[in-house]
């Protein structure tokens, strides 16, 4: 495994903070490294292993997909980007989707249409996209000036222009409304930023000053959605309808892809040439996405998500442990506070004891398991953990 590691090391670029295990493998919750040991996963590829690892269902599309077509040109049309299309827009508020490959393009997408949909509803000065402080968007130019934390900035300048930040507080938002703000870009839980719940309270706050001040409310999705927190998307919790909607990571079970949604009146403002991806919408993946998104959306699929959820956060406060000061989060995107900023410690302690799952900031873990994760998985995590703690 070290030699692996070595030659890593040698041949990639040192952009992640890697763990030194070397996965091979994987089934269901479980993973296995190059030398056969065993682990829960509890991070699932950061929420995007919807399903487990190579659920069944998906390892068949897979295969009946790749013998069919893999790939062709956005200048044609497909059946799976089309039906892949009419069940997001089936299970959202929006009207039409765009796909795309990744979380933050996604983002990139979003705030490209606020800003065309402003430029012909309006004018060209109203440009301006507001973000939360604490809120994390992507690492491209644009998602990276749209995240709200300084760190991710630095030695990265200049930043894109027109974005600016706000607490998550409904006057501070209001006094920084003005003629030049075109939308709003939020997520309903905000993850890497510490599976902060944004309050039903402050979503419906923020919809009526969008729809006051004719503001686009955009929800990044990429993290909360496709039934992550026991809804198909987050923003259904404070029973919002946003105007444009992200989302990512989950849709594809793990492979590439990338989406956003908007209301008819918003999405209109795209005509031919004003967007466009090589890749995004491709066949195969869409024809395997549908497959993930079909089975979340069968009935008690997502009640399952809130009862694993509620059931996963029961135990961890049963632990009584003096270590823990907040468990946090919806459905089965969970953060756990620590009272001390040992998390980096905690979790690398974890994968030695064969559990997975990563951090926030310096106190907080963070468990995203598949969303059909099993009672005893939960049960054996949580045991794990509190050894650890
Ligand atoms: N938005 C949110 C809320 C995310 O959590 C992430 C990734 O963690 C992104 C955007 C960026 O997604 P990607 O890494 O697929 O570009």
């Amino acid at each position: 495994m070290q030699e692996l590691i070595e030659k890593g090391q040698k041949y990639l670029m040192n952009t992640y903070g890697r763990l030194p295990i070397v996965l091979e493998k994987g089934k269901g919750n479980v993973v296995q490294d190059v030398q056969g040991k065993e682990y829960l996963d509890f991070l699932g590829g950061i929420a995007v292993n919807a399903l487990g690892h190579c659920p069944e269902q998906m390892v068949a599309e897979i295969a009946r997909q790749s013998k069919k077509i893999i790939h062709c040109s956005n200048y044609y049309w497909t059946k799976e980007q089309i039906d892949l299309a009419e069940l997001l827009v089936e299970n959202s508020c929006g009207d039409k989707a765009f796909f795309a490959n990744s979380g933050a393009e996604a983002n990139e997408g979003a705030i490209k249409l606020a800003r065309i949909w402003a430029h012909k509803n309006f004018n060209a000065g109203k440009n301006k996209i507001l973000t939360l402080n604490g809120s994390f968007h992507g690492r491209t130019l644009a998602t990276l000036t749209a995240t709200g934390q300084e760190s991710f900035h630095q030695y990265f300048s200049p930043l894109l222009q027109g974005i600016d930040y706000v607490d998550a507080d409904l006057a501070e938002i209001s006094k920084k409304i003005d003629e030049t703000v075109c939308g709003i870009l939020v997520e309903p839980v905000q993850g890497e930023g510490g599976v902060n719940v944004l309050p039903v309270d402050f979503m419906q706050g923020l919809e009526k000053l969008c729809n006051e001040n004719k503001i686009l409310l955009i929800c990044d999705e990429v993290q909360s959605g496709i039934g992550r927190t026991g809804k198909f998307f987050a923003y259904e919790h404070s029973g919002i309808r946003p105007d444009i909607i992200t989302c990512a990571k989950a849709l594809g079970g793990g492979l590439p892809i990338g989406a956003f949604l908007a209301k008819d009146s918003v999405a209109s403002a795209f005509a031919p040439g004003d967007h466009g991806s090589t890749f995004g919408g491709n066949p195969f993946v869409c024809g395997v996405a549908q497959t993930i998104v079909k089975i979340i959306c069968q009935k008690d699929f997502l009640q399952n998500v809130q009862e694993s959820g509620e059931y996963f956060r029961k135990k961890i406060g049963e632990l009584d442990n003096d270590k823990v000061k907040e468990i946090r989060g919806l459905g089965l995107m969970i953060g756990v506070e620590l009272t001390e900023p040992i998390a980096k410690e905690v979790m690398k302690k974890a994968v030695t004891q064969g559990l997975l799952f990563c951090t926030c900031g310096s106190q907080t873990l963070r468990f995203l398991p598949a969303l059909n994760v099993t009672k005893q998985e939960v049960d054996k995590a949580v045991e794990i953990l509190g050894k650890i703690l």
